[in-house]
């Protein structure tokens, strides 16, 4: 049964649309409309703004409360949408292929985990500091809410990605307008449901689903204060132009093209690797911002690795994504699908050698299936070596010694994400240091909500999670005593 929605959550209510736009939201598996939902428009965007704007301004309201009152709230969003586990992860599933076992643990879990840890830390972290001022006073620093924040999220892990806005921005008392993706309207409303279920103040979230228009219009609107985007690097540069010229706070998660060095001496036939190699570079059918795409491979091992790679990505089980013993799903969207097919014929016509996948699964006649594939005698300088494609296709890169290693990882727009594979974890430690990314991984690779995550030059501004990833929602105020 199609899931049809006509409202958004705006100012506490269920408001109905401001136009009769409405998006289409079709299951990844299937091809077949899983939903749809009213599409935002100007006037929904200025009604969620004014709300927030509300909530935030009113000086008893949300930003004045006590953190522990807040935290209180917060808890009790983080058991909402527990309460909702099951349902938020088929839903964002069969929305956008993520492989079912992947969703529990990150769609599932992550929003709450995020909720409770946000919580702890803002009712353990003074806002107000004392400093004894070198010139004969003191002085008090508070962190003050940034204000009302536009929070703009792709597809590829709505739930997830939207919890490292809302729930830091909720513990400094910021009030938001969230702006989901189209392709993944519907789980939104099973989260604006567990906001209104817990009781969160009327207007402290908003959520509006919307495209790119409404999205753009909500980044320079005049009522907000700061803009949280993840997404690509081109509509990032467009929106941190806006922010540059509005002169407003802007943070930025965007694209990457990882790499995964592998040591001369990397245990590729241990079992524990493989599984961490897959996850490293595979993760959510190749839809993974930090993904490590370029597997960069020992000259004097080449073979070896691309052997390994290619059997790695030939052996996993792609299909269903609601099945928990799927590997690999299908890409969200047809357009997707032809992105990523798009560069498979590129990676071709460079002439690279195809040692897996390639093509459409022979057994799948429906859904937006491209097999796991990996390219062999891939240079750096190729197009499918530098762009992000977004997809479960792998290049491997030979290089000659460690100093080449780091250069190749090193030559690439992006800086998000990244990994080491050796049996020397020391070692490997040492090469993390040389790379130049916001993160990176010994051995296996995974975000960690204490740990900021961002990424470097064209992979996006300021970090998410742990206690910097709250910084990004405060304000700092120095009183002079
Ligand atoms: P996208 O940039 O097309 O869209 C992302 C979101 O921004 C959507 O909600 C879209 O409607 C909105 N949007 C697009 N243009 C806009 C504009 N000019 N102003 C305001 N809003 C706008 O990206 P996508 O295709 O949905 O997502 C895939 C991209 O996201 C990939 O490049 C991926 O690497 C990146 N991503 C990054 C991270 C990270 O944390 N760094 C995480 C996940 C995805």
């Amino acid at each position: 049964m199609a899931l049809d929605h006509d409202t958004f959550l705006i100012g506490g209510e269920w408001v109905p649309a401001s136009s009769a736009h409405r998006s289409t939201v079709i299951g990844a598996s299937t091809g077949e409309v899983l939903g749809t939902s009213p599409e935002g428009m100007e006037a929904d965007v200025d009604a969620a703004v004014a709300a927030a704007r509300r909530a935030f301004d009113d000086p008893d309201g949300w930003s004045g409360w006590a953190p522990r009152d807040r935290a209180a709230v917060m808890r009790r969003l983080a058991d909402a949408l527990d309460a909702r586990r099951e349902e938020i992860t088929r839903l964002v599933s069969s929305e956008n292929g993520m492989p079912i076992t992947l969703s529990l643990g990150l769609e599932g879990t992550v929003p709450s985990t995020l909720l409770r840890y946000y919580a702890d830390l803002v009712t353990e972290a003074p806002v107000e500091e004392h400093r004894d001022g070198l010139l004969g006073r003191p002085v008090l620093v508070r962190r003050e809410p940034v204000g009302v924040v536009a929070a703009i999220t792709p597809w590829n892990a709505p739930q997830t990605l939207a919890a490292g806005k809302y729930a830091p921005a909720l513990a400094a008392g910021a009030t938001l307008v969230i702006k989901p993706s189209p392709e993944t309207a519907l789980d939104a409303v099973l989260f604006a449901e567990a906001v209104v279920e817990a009781g969160v103040p009327a207007g402290v979230v908003n959520v509006v689903p919307a495209g790119r228009e409404a999205g753009a219009y909500l980044v320079g609107h005049p009522g907000v204060d700061k803009v949280s985007f993840t997404g690509s690097s081109a509509a990032g540069r467009s929106i941190a132009e806006v922010c540059g010229r509005l002169l407003r706070p802007v943070s930025l998660e965007l694209g990457g093209k990882s790499a995964a060095i592998v040591l001369e001496d990397a245990d590729l036939d241990s079992e524990a690797i493989r599984q961490e190699l897959v996850a490293a570079t595979l993760l959510n059918n190749g839809q993974a911002c930090f993904a490590s795409t370029r597997i960069l491979a020992p000259r004097s091992r080449y073979d070896d690795v691309v052997d390994a790679m290619s059997a790695l990505a030939s052996s996993l089980t792609v299909g269903d994504p609601l099945d928990p013993g799927t590997h690999v799903g299908p890409l969200a969207s047809e357009r997707q699908r032809e992105r990523v097919e798009g560069y498979i014929a590129k990676g071709r016509a460079e002439g690279s050698r195809l040692t897996a996948g390639g093509g459409r699964p022979a057994h799948l006649d429906r859904g937006w299936y491209v097999e796991p594939t990996v390219f062999a005698d891939v240079d750096n300088k190729q197009v499918i070596a530098q762009e992000e494609i977004f997809g479960p296709v792998l290049v491997v890169i030979p290089y000659e010694d460690e100093r080449d290693a780091v250069r190749l990882a090193n030559d690439s727009d992006y800086g998000l994400g990244g990994s080491v594979w050796t049996r020397d974890a020391e070692h490997g430690l040492e090469i993390a240091r040389r790379v130049r990314t916001g993160s990176f991984g010994v051995n296996h690779y995974m975000t960690d909500p204490v740990a900021p995550f961002g990424g470097v030059k064209a992979s996006g501004l300021g970090r998410e999670l742990g206690p910097e990833g709250l910084a990004g929602y405060q304000q700092l105020k120095s009183v002079y005593l």
